[in-house]
């Protein structure tokens, strides 16, 4: 059986209770190196076999579920495995395979940083949507999910895999109708010991990220939930009535 865990964002006890569980009773954990706290890797039992999934290919993660089948496998991925985890094609292989695989979610970086940064990332009256992207790389984005067609709704921006590439993000959401003057934070290994905190606007971004050295392992989120005029919300407003409470009689759609 193979469980592909999610790590969470870094520290050690951000990972689920069940993740944890999974990691102490497995036989064989595959991480993903290059972005995990290998701190995670203390939850395991002593005879637990380890690969950094950075030095293999595709082809090599599916010899090693081949040839271990029997055994419990927890494949590591950071922060939950649905979001940029790359599961897909490893369960497509282990369908073909035969062999039974589970997916234990985890706390993603988004709401690692989110949660560094202290904020809200859907605020009444400013967003209420989160756009969850990436500006093309490696990866191509298909061309109607370019950021600047994006930017059209102005909601909350978390861009991840797009650190390096600061200059291209600034330039798309601007030309998709973002100011300049929109706040903007970059997390950079949020929850790990040696997180940082970068705040500024859209148009300074790119040049403040290159001062402070940042340019992998980082969130950039984007929006006006990061400063500025809100409304209260609805559901503790006094006046309305919920499920739970009575208000003044008007009635709350939101629970
Ligand atoms: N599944 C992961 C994302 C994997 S893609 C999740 O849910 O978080 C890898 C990208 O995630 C990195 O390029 C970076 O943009 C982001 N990332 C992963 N861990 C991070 C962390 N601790 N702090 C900030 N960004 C992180």
């Amino acid at each position: 059986m193979v469980h592909f865990v999610g790590a969470g964002p870094g520290a050690k006890d951000l990972i689920t209770v069940r993740g944890a569980a999974l990691l102490a009773g497995a036989d064989m954990i595959i991480y993903t190196g290059s972005l995990i706290n290998k701190e995670l890797l203390e939850y395991a039992g002593e005879n637990c076999r380890m690969y950094d999934s950075a030095y293999l290919d595709l082809d090599e993660v599916a010899g090693l579920y081949r040839d271990n089948r029997d055994l419990d496998i927890v494949r590591l991925h950071t922060g939950d495995p649905s979001i940029y985890g790359a599961i897909k094609e490893q369960m497509d292989i282990l369908d073909k395979e035969g062999i039974e695989y589970e997916v234990c979610p985890g706390v993603s970086s988004m709401a690692g940083a989110a949660a560094s940064l202290k904020t809200e990332l859907t605020l009444p009256g400013v967003s209420q949507s989160i756009i969850i992207s990436r500006t093309g790389g490696r990866t191509k984005v298909p061309p109607c999910q370019e950021l600047s067609a994006l930017s059209a709704h102005g909601s909350t921006m978390v861009l991840f895999l797009s650190a390096g590439l600061a200059y291209k993000v600034r330039d798309e959401l601007t030309a998709g109708g973002y100011d300049e003057d929109t706040p903007a934070a970059v997390v950079y290994k949020a929850t790990w010991d040696d997180e940082k905190i970068l705040r500024t606007t859209l148009g300074k971004l790119p040049e403040e990220m290159d001062a402070q050295g940042i340019n992998k392992t980082a969130l950039i989120i984007v929006g006006n939930v990061l400063d500025g005029e809100y409304e209260l919300s609805k559901l503790y407003d006094k006046d309305f009535d919920t499920g739970f409470r009575t208000g003044t009689g008007r009635q709350s759609t939101d629970s």
